[in-house]
């Protein structure tokens, strides 16, 4: 059991999150089970000068891409085939993809990111090193096998049935294992995927209640190549047609989108992983967030590693922000977009998502920099420079993953 002392930020909801200064937070067999006032008289372990908020939850992030950030090509599709499908290919090789993962959930804890939606490369073996690893350190995660069949450069590039066959031995070993943990099918996007692909997946993904997630409307090039490909009023199309717009289906970035592309979308109740940062760094475009939000369409935060510059989900809170042009994003707002919204949206949030009596003790303790008291105004500082605030301690369901 754990009695820890320390000032807690809670998201309540978009528009609402509470300061709570000196609580105990007490936790026992991995599970919050009181945070109460400090009464001056339990024995706590003295975390008041750090701020705890829920462990952020990370809603598209690439496994296979993490050594890979920050190598420049200013569009979506020269930036894959220059930099993204050379180094997904190393994957190929187990031993590298194994000590990959190993060092992208190490770096995922130092952040604070105590959940995450992850692609790894078009390889069993680099999935199924990634469930490993994850299984090993106690790693909360979906995780999935990213799937190309078409399109595709040949180190890259799969069987149809194969594809979906090793996808589903995934699924099948991982679905129940660990609670912590279960597959994702991640079919990468369009252009890399045939129809047969895309259907085979919504339809064993709808028989097994299964979670998928791709990519969908990103860059201008891609929307006047997925037109040439399959021919279809739109985008969201292509995936209505092939069965995968559906609840527990996320897609990533959802920029340019027609009215009637918002419609399906909605009546779906598709999911969408909102990459301000991998938007701006591949200039994308505009996420179109007031148009998501008047559609009633549920989203959450994703790094994008690696179009994504950083892991630190306090970074893409400011992006969140800076990547509107005219339409301001508070603190309360974005902050809930990567912690309980995103749980809310996994349909996680009786588990985690907010530091609450009876959920997973899923945790991220921050240090102020030198010279800046925690109060009220902590939670603005944290969503706009909150890369500058030391992750302190990072636990995941009551075990500790991180100290600094
Ligand atoms: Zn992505």
């Amino acid at each position: 059991m754990r009695n820890i002392l320390c000032n807690v930020i809670n998201p309540i909801s978009a528009n609402e999150a509470a300061f709570l200064p000196r609580q105990i937070i007490t936790i026992q067999d991995g599970v919050i089970t009181s945070v109460r006032p400090d009464d001056g008289r339990t024995a706590c372990e003295d975390y008041s000068d750090k701020i705890a908020l829920p462990g952020f939850i990370d809603l598209h992030v690439h496994l296979s891409q993490y050594m890979m950030r920050g190598l420049y090509e200013p569009a979506l599709l020269p930036w894959l085939n220059k930099h993204v499908f050379p180094e997904e290919a190393r994957s190929a090789e187990a031993d590298y993809a194994s000590n990959l993962a190993q060092l992208f959930f190490n770096a995922l804890c130092s952040v604070g990111t105590t959940m995450s939606v992850i692609y790894t490369a078009p390889f069993p073996t680099a999935c199924k090193t990634a469930f490993e690893q994850a299984d090993a350190m106690g790693i909360r995660a979906l995780i999935g096998m990213t799937m190309m069949d078409k399109n595709s450069p040949d180190e890259l590039l799969q069987n149809t049935n194969d594809s979906l066959q090793q996808s589903i031995e995934l699924y099948n070993r991982w679905h129940s294992k660990n609670p912590m943990l279960d597959y994702i099918f991640t079919p990468r996007f369009a252009p890399t995927c045939s129809m047969e692909l895309m259907q085979e997946v919504a339809r064993f993904a709808d028989n097994n209640n299964a979670w998928v997630q791709t990519h969908l409307s990103e860059n201008t090039d891609e929307l006047s190549w997925v037109k040439e490909l399959f021919g279809l009023s739109s985008y969201t199309e292509v995936y209505h047609k092939a069965g995968l717009l559906r609840p527990k289906s996320i897609f990533a970035h959802a920029i340019h989108l027609s009215p009637q592309e918002l419609v399906l979308l909605k009546e779906h109740d598709a999911k969408i992983a909102h990459c301000p940062d991998s938007n701006f760094y591949l200039k994308s475009g505009e996420y179109p967030l007031q148009l998501i939000m008047d559609a009633g369409i549920r989203f959450g935060l994703g790094s994008d590693v690696g179009a994504g510059t950083s892991l630190n989900m306090l970074h893409h809170t400011k992006m969140m922000n800076f990547r509107q042009s005219s339409l301001a994003v508070l603190p309360t707002n974005a902050l809930y977009h990567i912690t309980l919204g995103s749980a809310k949206l996994l349909g996680m949030d009786d588990k985690i998502g907010s530091i609450t009596r009876g959920k997973e003790a899923d945790i991220v303790f921050l240090s102020p920099p030198a010279g800046y008291s925690i109060g009220e105004q902590s939670l603005s500082q944290l969503v706009f420079f909150g890369s500058e605030f030391k992750v302190m301690e990072t636990m995941v369901a009551g075990k500790s993953l991180y100290i600094a």
